[in-house]
């Protein structure tokens, strides 16, 4: 689960940086019919503000008044929601650095002692994380101890855990 907003990977202009973070705040520019809306990022050295495009020249009629609401409101959620948005990660090249940014919650320590354990880990936000990290944090175990229960076919999910996922996956643990 996210921790706060991940950081925005970005190169300043101003400085050499190129680590950005929102904090929530919008800025929305009605012209006529048409409408702009950006997501404003804050270098993390120097402070410059940077605009990450959410629309541009949308007809007004076209965007929803709840969403115009929540973006007039500089609401810190829509700001996360709108980070996890491939179509806008994409749109303003840009990449995320979750560093710090999520925690692993595994709902208590029951697990530890069975000898087969099924497990399904359930995404809170798009954060890039390699399963094999997850499962030795959960279980306390190190990274190159995971690797050999994979190894041994002790550790086996449907999905490769040796790869980065964003999204829920369940595996099967026994010892
Ligand atoms: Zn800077």
């Amino acid at each position: 689960m996210p921790t706060r907003l991940p950081l925005v990977l970005r190169r300043c202009h101003a400085c050499a940086s190129d680590h950005f973070r929102a904090n929530g705040k919008f800025r929305v520019n009605a012209h006529h019919k048409l409408i702009d809306a950006w997501l404003l990022v804050l270098c993390t050295s120097c402070g410059d503000t940077a605009k990450l495009t959410v629309f541009e020249r949308a007809q007004v009629r076209s965007v929803r008044p709840e969403l115009l609401d929540r973006l007039h409101a500089n609401d810190v959620g829509l700001a996360a929601e709108l980070l996890q948005d491939p179509v806008v990660l994409r749109r303003n090249r840009v990449a995320l650095d979750w560093d710090g940014a999520w925690r692993l919650d595994t709902g208590g320590s029951d697990h530890l002692d069975r000898e087969v354990v099924d497990i399904s880990v359930r995404f809170a936000a798009r954060v890039p994380v390699r399963p094999v990290r997850l499962v030795a944090e959960g279980f306390g175990l190190s990274r190159a101890e995971v690797g050999r229960l994979i190894a041994d076919g002790k550790l086996v999910s449907a999905v490769r855990l040796s790869g980065k996922l964003t999204g829920d996956f369940t595996f099967t643990l026994k010892r």
